[in-house]
């Protein structure tokens, strides 16, 4: 199936109201064109702003009758909605939504296999829809009579604090941000926009129940899942850019891309000063022939872009900042046209493949907890790459994949000795075999990150037993400044934030 080269919209800011009121000002870290609409609808007004890359009109927002849609991001499973709504091949992915949603309701949120989130608005509701995944943040800030929803919640800051809200069951407050919710992975909130009242419908749930499957057909489901979930991922025409650590993860989404991708593949690959994986990544780009570059950020400049990366992800988990730093690091030096690239990002939750764990029961324990917790956390965010107009995509968390790989059993996983066994051996024909033997090296490892940002809190005065702590409170404070305060990335020091925190003592 074709994809379009990059999604309609990479974000949106949208306020429905009865009456009049503000919209913010659209201050997305998202780089793109603004589109500027304005709907009336029978029970109520939309005004939005849709961020996107193309220079021509944007195709982001479908309206039929008494129904508007927007949408950021993109359907995997266009085929099969075609199929069922019986929409023309050329329907974007917007009017497919509003084809499904004409048909099945909320429900067709259920339906829909991809990375975004979107907004419908009818009669006097405004439903917000995020993926299985939530992999693509999605915040609403509900009052009688007025909703907010955006993309990225920094949008939201200026309007203040909520008032008259309902109580909104389900998602999670904002840090500093009263009022503003975050809609949850896999769940529609329905928002009455008269009376702010607000209902919440789950629309996907990880799978707790386990299969038990003959070696072979696991390795051959795998195989089959991830290509499936490559191919749907690759540009209609151009080359697609992988971001290739030389691990099993990526190295099996370059090695799939090669195989399907007509105009053949560039790879990508980051160190610092401190470490790096380049000889692990460049046997796989000899081995897949595919157009390789390595990138060499000093750790100096690469801890100065921790307020970007938070400001970007807008997450406040110190661990996940430090794995995010080093990808922003790598999109920010993309340079020339807006890429798609493919990741081989968060292979690890569903197979616990971070979990040095060889006890079954410990091991699928650990991860049940994982696709317990993994919401909030804005791993996936595509704004990490969209701040420098790039496009990511995840294939290990399409949901079929996401969904197959969670459910085999532990001894799937971790067999023979190795951890992600059946990846590994369903990778083993295309790779090379010390790729497909390569123990785990998380990116904030491989990159010297985590060494380079407790060196430097360390040098700015903390004990030892202090360093986590202090990280976690840089963390927050750069989500106070850069995403709830508006204070742009580049005006701050990251060395006199750690120094602020250190005088201010065990707070
Ligand atoms: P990891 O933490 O190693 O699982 O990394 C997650 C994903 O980030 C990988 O699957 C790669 O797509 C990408 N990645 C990790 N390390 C690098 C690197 N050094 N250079 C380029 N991409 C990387
Ligand atoms: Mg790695």
């Amino acid at each position: 199936m074709t994809q379009t080269v990059l999604p309609a919209a990479f974000g949106f800011l949208a306020s429905a109201h009865s009456g009049g009121g503000p919209i913010p000002t659209a201050a997305f870290a998202t780089r793109g064109r603004h589109t500027r609409l304005s709907e009336r609808l029978h029970g109520q007004t939309v005004d939005a702003v849709l961020v996107h890359p193309g220079a021509g009109p944007c195709a982001a927002h479908a309206t039929d009758g008494d129904v508007l849609v927007l949408f950021a991001g993109e359907i995997y499973n266009r085929d099969e909605i075609h199929g069922t709504v019986g929409s023309p091949a050329s329907a974007s992915d917007a009017e497919l939504v509003s084809g499904l949603f004409e048909k099945y309701g909320p429900h067709a949120f259920r339906l829909v296999n991809g990375r975004y989130a979107a907004l419908l608005v009818t009669g006097t509701r405004v439903l917000a829809a995020t993926d299985h995944a939530g992999s693509v943040p999605l915040y609403v800030r509900p009052e009688p009579g007025h909703v907010l929803a955006a993309t990225e919640v920094k949008v939201l800051a200026e309007a203040g604090a909520a008032e008259g809200g309902a109580p909104v069951p389900g998602p999670r407050r904002l840090r500093g941000l009263p009022g503003v919710h975050r809609v949850p992975a896999g769940t529609v909130l329905d928002v009455r926009v008269d009376t702010g009242e607000v209902t919440a419908h789950r629309t996907w749930v990880p799978p707790v129940h386990r299969l038990l499957m003959e070696e072979d057909e696991a390795v051959n489901s795998v195989r089959a899942a991830l290509e499936k979930a490559v191919i749907r991922r690759l540009p209609g025409a151009g080359r697609p850019l992988v971001v290739l650590s030389g691990g099993i993860d990526s190295s099996a989404v370059a090695a799939l891309s090669v195989g399907a991708a007509t105009a053949g593949v560039d790879t990508l690959s980051m160190g610092t000063d401190v470490s790096n994986e380049f000889p692990q990544a460049r046997v796989v780009a000899d081995h897949l022939r595919s157009e390789h570059r390595e990138i060499t950020v000093g750790s100096e400049d690469l801890l100065a872009l921790l307020p970007h990366t938070v400001h970007a992800a807008e997450s406040v988990d110190p661990e996940v900042i430090e794995y995010l730093l080093p990808l922003t690091a790598l999109y920010r030096r993309i340079d020339g046209p807006p890429r798609r690239v493919l990741t081989g990002y968060g292979a690890d939750i569903p197979l616990g493949g971070m979990h040095r764990e060889d006890r079954l029961p410990n091991l699928d324990t650990a991860v049940a907890f994982d696709m317990d917790t993994f919401d909030g956390l804005n791993e996936m965010s595509p704004v990490l790459s969209a701040v420098s107009g790039h496009w990511s995509t995840h294939p290990y968390w399409d949901r079929e994949v996401l969904e197959l790989l969670t459910s085999l059993e532990a001894g799937l996983k971790r067999r023979y000795g190795r951890d992600k066994w059946v990846l590994r051996a369903a990778m083993a024909d295309l790779l090379p075999a010390e790729t497909v033997t390569r123990p785990k090296l998380g990116v904030h490892e491989g990159s010297g990150t985590t060494a380079s940002f407790s060196l430097l809190v360390r040098r700015a005065g903390a004990a030892e037993d202090e360093v986590a702590a202090v990280k976690a409170r840089v963390v927050q404070r750069l989500f106070d400044l850069t995403v709830v305060g508006g204070v742009h990335p580049d005006a701050v020091v990251v060395e006199e934030v750690i120094g602020k925190i250190l005088a201010e003592g065990g707070r």
